[in-house]
């Protein structure tokens, strides 16, 4: 194991693995990648991976567009590895109450040349003969996004950075972070220590545990959420992505089996299924929101009705009060970086999140310019990030 490096990035998600990445790209020096357990061991094991636009936050949506050109991109970019993405196309799904926002949101991305566009449900139909679209009032189509692999673009990322020279150390746990009159001076492993005067804290759910002997509380919250998985009818074939903001889920295709996945977008579980440590996360199982996702596939897709569950599991994301991530230079410990709490847009976020955090760490501030609202200091300043138009139960996530 190095002794020194000129940057140490915690946390083998798709983010730190991107900003490890993404710093050798740009020359930083040195850089050290450590993991406590394996890479993808966090929430980047367990994503569904969709890749959307569709954010009622312009700063979200033009992040959001700006990653998924570069996951169009992405062997190109990273040394010819890939993310597992499929753009199958995606849509998005709303009721009576939540038209004007759609439309307004729609407007908004043509706006910044997003390819998006209003579609009519006789459209939809023709396109996804198996949905029941009884209860929907619009829709939207964005022709460029589908979904990818988080373990597999984390691995990319991860083997892509490991070409260029960083060191990715597994079943590394950070635990301490050291500082000198100037500032961070090293971390300290379970392998020993390394001198280093840049931290980047990418440890997601994590984020309140590694920082707590610093005096630094991020209000990152862990929450346990679910994934069904159930196996489609022979007449039923690979369908695109779907947010379903009428049931509050969101689903896709699997890309080599005849499967669909189910995700749970409402908030009101997120309270419910909050730990209080990352390390109380064992893949537990709640059964009453897995039955619920179920049912709310079958609602949607009444041809999956007799369709055989074929997995359920779960993972942990770190959620913030707003959803939003923070990313930051904490001046306070000169040294410390961080991009924490993606709560549910991580993924589809992590190759612009790597290219613009490397640029920071490496001296351009203007960059904070763009990020500054997901700065720490918002939750002491109570200015949370708000969309300018919101979903009427959708809320942050949105
Ligand atoms: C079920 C589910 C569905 C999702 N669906 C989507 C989706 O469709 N689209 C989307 O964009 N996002 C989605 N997400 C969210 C997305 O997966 C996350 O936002 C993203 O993976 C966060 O990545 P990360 O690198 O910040 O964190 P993580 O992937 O959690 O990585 C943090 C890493 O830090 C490591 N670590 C912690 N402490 C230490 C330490 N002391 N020393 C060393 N290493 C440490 C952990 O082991 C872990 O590997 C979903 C998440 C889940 C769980």
């Amino acid at each position: 194991m190095v002794e020194t490096a000129d940057v140490v990035v915690v946390g083998g998600g798709c983010i730190g693995a991107s900003i490890a990445l993404h710093l050798a790209q740009n020359q930083a020096g040195k850089v050290v990648l450590l993991e406590q357990k394996e890479l993808a061991n966090g929430a980047s094991g367990k994503g569904i991976g969709i890749i959307r636009t569709h954010y009622t936050h312009p700063v979200l949506a033009e992040l959001a567009y700006l990653s998924q050109q570069r996951f169009h991109n992405f062997k190109q970019l990273f040394g010819g590895y890939e993310s597992g993405f499929d753009p199958c196309g995606y849509y998005v799904l709303v009721g009576n109450a939540d038209v004007a926002t759609l439309k307004a949101v729609v407007q908004m991305h043509q706006s910044m040349k997003i390819n998006v566009d209003l579609i009519d449900l006789a459209e939809v139909q023709a396109r996804v003969p198996h949905l029941n679209l009884d209860d929907v009032a619009a829709a939207a189509y964005e022709p460029f996004s589908g979904y990818g692999s988080p373990p597999q673009t984390t691995l990319a990322f991860a083997q892509r950075a490991v070409d260029l020279g960083v060191e990715v150390l597994t079943q590394t746990p950070v635990q301490d972070i050291e500082l000198d009159a100037v500032g961070i001076h090293g971390v300290v492993t379970s392998k020993g220590a390394i001198a280093t005067r840049t931290v980047v804290d990418c440890v997601g759910p994590w984020a309140r545990k590694l920082t707590q002997s610093l005096g630094l509380d991020f209000p990152v919250n862990p929450v346990v959420e679910h994934v069904v998985v159930v196996e489609r009818p022979l007449e039923f074939s690979h369908h695109p992505v779907v947010s379903d903001l009428v049931n509050l889920c969101y689903s896709r295709s699997d890309p080599h089996q005849p499967y669909t996945r189910i995700g749970n977008s409402d908030p009101k579980y997120h309270s419910q299924f909050m730990l209080q440590d990352a390390d109380d996360f064992h893949g537990q199982i709640y059964p009453q929101i897995t039955e619920e996702l179920q049912q709310k596939l079958i609602q949607r897709y009444p041809v999956l009705e007799k369709a055989k569950v074929v997995d359920q599991y779960s993972g942990i994301w770190g959620v913030t009060p707003d959803y939003q991530p923070i990313i930051d230079y904490l001046k306070h410990i000169p040294g410390l970086y961080c991009a924490v709490g993606f709560s549910g847009h991580g993924y589809k976020l992590s190759p612009i999140i790597g290219e613009l955090m490397s640029q920071f760490i490496l001296g351009d501030r203007s960059v904070m310019d763009k990020l500054k609202i997901f700065r720490f200091s918002r939750f002491q300043e109570d200015d949370l990030v708000k969309s300018p138009i919101t979903y009427g139960k959708a809320k942050g996530l949105r």
